[in-house]
Formats: structure tokens, C-alpha cells, sequence
């Protein structure tokens, strides 16, 4: 994190979880307020910037989005550096995607090599209840996972319906700008 004035300061969010579990979308719709059916995984940069206030205080979020390397586990190293905060999306509708989520924080914590591991803000968000019906991972289980894996912040969402997508990141964000 580095402060360019007294109340601006930088947060690096980095986005990762199974291909398909909708981190893309969430990106989207938090920063754009659009959701696109069936975003192409490889357009886009590595990052991009998004204003928000916390507190009063001026932070830009800069969001790392994959370019669907997940799909092949070969996220390097510059991805995961110098990440602040991480956000770990999972697909309610996809229980294999539910399990993934440790792996990838284990993933994140060795990649990333941050310095200080204990209470590193992670947001784990349980994607797609809007497709309730085809629910397979329950709200309980998620919150479950969170808390015996070091009491992890946890919200469902949707990107499509827009449901706790931008409270997701601002808490996150909220929890990052505590440690600095
Ligand atoms: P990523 O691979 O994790 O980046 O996932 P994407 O954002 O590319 O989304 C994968 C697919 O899931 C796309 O077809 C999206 O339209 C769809 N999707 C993403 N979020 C949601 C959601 O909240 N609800 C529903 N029903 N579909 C979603
Ligand atoms: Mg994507």
C-alpha cells in the first residue's frame, strides 16, 4: 500500500478461484455496473482501477483479474506480488469450485509471499444465488469453511442480479486499510 497524499491511498485486490465461478462478472459489475452473458475470459488488461471511499478517505481499488490462466493453474508470480487484500470466488451451483477455495488461498499465501499471514484480508464470495435451484454448496457450509480457516470475511452474491457485489469489495477494502 502507498499513499501519494495524505488521504489517497492504493489497495492491490487480486481476484482468483475456479475458471467459471464468475470473478470476471463480479469485476464488471462492481466497477462497471454491467453484467455481460458470456464475457470473453481473455479480453481485458491485467488490472484496472477503480475510486471508491472508505471512511471518508479517497482509496483506488486496483483490481487483478486473470486472463483465464486459472484454467491451467499457471497464475505467476507478478499476479499474486504485493497484493493487500484477496478476493476468492467460488460457484454455489459448482461444489468442486467450494472445495477449490482453500487451495487457492493456500495458493495465494505461497505465491504472494506476504510477509504477514495472520488475518491477511481474505473475502471469500459464494457467486450465483441467483440460480437458487441449482444450488449445491449451502450459505452454512460456506460459512462454516470461513470460520475454521481463520474467521475468512464471507458474503453469497450475484453478479447477474448485482446482489452484495459492491459490499464485498468495500469490506474487503475496509479490512486492508486496517492493516496498513
Ligand atoms: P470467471 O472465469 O471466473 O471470470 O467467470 P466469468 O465472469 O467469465 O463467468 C463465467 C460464466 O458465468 C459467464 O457465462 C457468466 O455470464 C456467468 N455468471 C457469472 N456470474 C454469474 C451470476 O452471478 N449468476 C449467473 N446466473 N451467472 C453468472
Ligand atoms: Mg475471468
Amino acid at each position: 500500500m502507498s499513499f501519494t497524499q495524505e488521504k489517497k491511498c492504493f489497495i492491490k485486490v487480486v481476484a482468483i478461484g475456479d475458471s467459471g465461478v464468475g470473478k470476471t462478472s463480479l469485476i464488471q459489475m462492481f466497477e462497471n455496473s454491467k453484467f455481460t452473458e458470456n464475457f470473453k475470459p481473455t479480453i481485458g488488461a491485467d488490472f484496472s482501477n477503480k475510486e471508491i471511499t472508505i471512511n471518508g478517505r479517497v482509496v483506488t481499488l486496483q483490481i487483478w483479474d486473470t486472463a483465464g490462466q486459472e484454467r491451467y493453474q499457471s497464475l505467476g508470480t507478478a499476479f499474486y506480488r504485493g497484493a493487500d487484500c484477496c478476493l476468492i470466488v467460488y460457484d454455489i451451483t459448482n461444489s468442486l469450485s467450494f472445495e477449490n477455495v482453500i487451495n487457492w488461498k493456500n495458493s495465494f499465501l505461497n505465491k504472494s509471499m506476504v510477509v504477514n499471514p495472520e488475518g491477511f484480508p481474505f473475502m471469500i464470495v459464494g457467486n450465483k444465488i441467483d440460480l437458487e435451484n441449482e444450488r449445491q454448496v449451502s450459505l452454512n457450509e460456506g460459512e462454516k469453511v470461513c470460520k475454521q480457516n481463520g474467521d475468512l470475511l464471507f458474503t453469497e452474491a450475484s453478479a447477474r442480479t448485482n446482489q452484495n457485489v459492491e459490499i464485498a469489495f468495500q469490506k474487503l477494502a475496509a479490512n486492508a486499510l486496517k492493516r496498513q
